[in-house]
């Protein structure tokens, strides 16, 4: 039987997305210029287009500019850092993406380092990490600040809550324990190395799974009416006869949604945030960038 509440991403990141175009437009209005977002892809991997495409329709309807640039595989080091600094310069540009993974021959930090950290709407550079780290205004990760929101708003106060956040990736493991921290949260990462996972993870008010391993949290892990974060996007093999394997998270949902309080699905819980998490940092550079004032809680 299931218990458990879930927490609908595709509705949060529809109401994101609404109050960015508010803010969007208001911005226009105040500056007489669209906020923009620069996205910029290397390489022809057709996964990675269709997100691109995407993340510049989301762009353009929330009232915002989208500036895409394909670039080919064999682009060079120094022609990608060059296209980095000309959005840098480009006042336009209020938002640079470099999507990722870089092909192998290009050096993906190197590159992410060049983004000016004002601009760097993904939080991926060490001035962005720093900042969060010290608890000054920045650009944060996309990801980890969507669940922020979800957890926000369904718990009200964070503070002196149990979490645990198992991975502990650049991109959503460490802003993530970060976020929570800065809530006041008690905060365990945990890794492949952690000893006991699944007495790690029943101490948890807030479990936040980002692993990459389908179904790895057991229903069993979960403390009663704990609030479940899956991150995770795995696609299993495909069943005979269907082209495509299931999409599943790192959490046993079925399983996990009989104890917990509350959880995200996979597909339309983490996913559709991050996206609109995007925007919602484009139009915050934006406002810093022009100098005009956006209050903390405007969005
Ligand atoms: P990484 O591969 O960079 O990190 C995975 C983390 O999981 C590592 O810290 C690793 O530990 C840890 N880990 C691996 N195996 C175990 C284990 N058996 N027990 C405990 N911890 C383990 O992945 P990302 O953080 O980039 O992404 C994680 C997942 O989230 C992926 O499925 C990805 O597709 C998804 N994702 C979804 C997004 C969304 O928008 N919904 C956005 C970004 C990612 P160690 O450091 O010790 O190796």
């Amino acid at each position: 039987m299931t218990v458990a509440a879930i927490i609908d991403g595709k509705a949060h990141a529809a109401q994101l997305r609404a109050r960015v175009a508010e803010l969007a437009a208001s911005f226009e209005r105040k500056s007489g210029r669209k906020a923009g977002l620069a996205v910029v892809l290397v390489g022809d991997d057709p996964a990675s287009q269709v997100y691109v495409r995407n993340k510049g329709k989301k762009t353009v309807e929330c009232g915002m500019a989208s500036f895409e640039h394909l670039l080919p595989e064999a682009t060079r080091q120094e022609d990608l850092i060059a296209l980095v600094e000309k959005l840098n310069a480009d006042p336009a540009v209020d938002g640079i993406l470099v999507q990722l993974p870089l092909p192998d021959h290009l050096d993906e930090q190197a590159v992410v380092d060049r983004i000016n950290p004002d601009k760097d709407v993904d939080g991926l550079t060490p001035a962005s990490t720093g900042r969060l780290a010290l608890g000054l205004p920045g650009l944060v990760p996309c990801t980890p600040l969507g669940c922020l929101m979800m957890l926000k708003d369904r718990l009200g106060s964070l503070s002196g809550l149990d979490a645990v956040v198992i991975g502990r990736s650049i991109l959503v493991g460490k802003p993530m324990a970060q976020l929570l921290l800065a809530e006041s949260c008690t905060v365990t990462i945990a890794h492949s190395r952690t000893k006991d996972l699944p007495e790690v993870v029943r101490r948890a008010d807030i479990i936040v799974a980002a692993v990459g391993r389908p179904k790895m949290v057991m229903g069993d892990w979960i403390k009663p009416g704990a609030t479940v974060i899956d991150v995770g996007i795995n696609r299993l093999p495909p069943e005979p006869g269907k082209e495509k394997g299931k999409l599943v998270g790192d959490v046993d949902y079925d399983e996990a949604a009989k104890t917990a309080g509350a959880i995200t699905p996979v597909p339309g819980g983490v996913g559709p945030m991050t996206i609109a998490v995007l925007l919602r940092n484009t139009v915050v550079a934006a406002h810093r960038n022009a100098g005009l004032e956006l209050s903390a809680d405007a969005i």
